[in-house]
């Protein structure tokens, strides 16, 4: 989940696309709040248009006006059939998204998980929900935003769709894409025209993270 405010960062959606390929999650990259889109800047559209063309599934919605963007129908489709768990920055709509699919739904939990008196709000544990349009739902707090410390280069590498044609083909098995003689992924980095310069610099970044 991304969205128009707070300011869309690519590099946390590029860290949230390695980590999906890590743990084999298919990524749907959510753009909230365009319902603003005349008011604020709308930077962010130009961004996720180069995910989409880069073969990611993308969609435009807003919690709160079901028509702007693809349609807020587009995303209770896309969830069809799916077990999904919504994942990113604080703020960008995560709690409103889950209202707007459950409904009634999440407002009953709510008021059971409080009549229940044990401490155990919604918030803090795990919850599993049945969208009422398809599809089921995890709220795992826990879970929502997490780093990428620890992950190696070659995890790193493999998230960045652009690199697939190439990864493999270096002269070396153990090539680290720095300056190896023969190495297939170095010169496709430098290419501004196959890979552009943010998500060069979000790639630069997330290898020193990582570490
Ligand atoms: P979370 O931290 O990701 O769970 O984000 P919230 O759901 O709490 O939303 C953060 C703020 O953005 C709240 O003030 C929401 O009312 C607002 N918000 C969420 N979705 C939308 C949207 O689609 N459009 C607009 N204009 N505001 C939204
Ligand atoms: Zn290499």
């Amino acid at each position: 989940v991304n969205a128009l405010i707070p300011e869309f960062v690519p590099y946390y959606l590029d860290q949230y696309l390695v980590i999906a390929q890590v743990f084999g999650l298919t990524p749907l990259i959510l753009l909230n709040k365009m319902d603003l889109c005349q008011s604020e800047s709308c930077e962010a559209v130009e961004y996720l248009n180069y995910y989409r063309q880069l073969g990611y599934q993308t969609l435009y919605v807003s919690a709160i006006e079901p028509e702007s963007g693809d349609g807020f129908s587009r995303l209770q489709k896309a969830l069809q059939g799916e077990c999904s768990v919504l994942m990113g920055l604080s703020g960008a709509g995560k709690s409103s998204l889950l209202n707007a699919l459950l409904g009634e739904i999440l407002a009953r939990t709510q008021s059971i998980s409080v009549a229940n008196q044990k401490g155990q709000h919604t918030t803090t544990t795990a919850q599993l929900y049945h969208i009422p349009s398809g599809g089921d739902l995890i709220d795992a707090p826990g879970i929502r935003e997490f780093g990428i410390e620890g992950l190696t280069r070659a995890q790193i590498f493999d998230g960045y769709r652009e690199l697939e044609p190439v990864l493999g083909r270096c002269q070396f098995r153990n090539c680290l894409h720095l300056q190896e003689p023969g190495c297939a992924v170095k010169p496709l980095i430098d290419d501004l025209t196959r890979f552009p310069a943010f998500r060069r610099q979000n790639l630069l970044r997330m290898l020193q993270d990582a570490q």
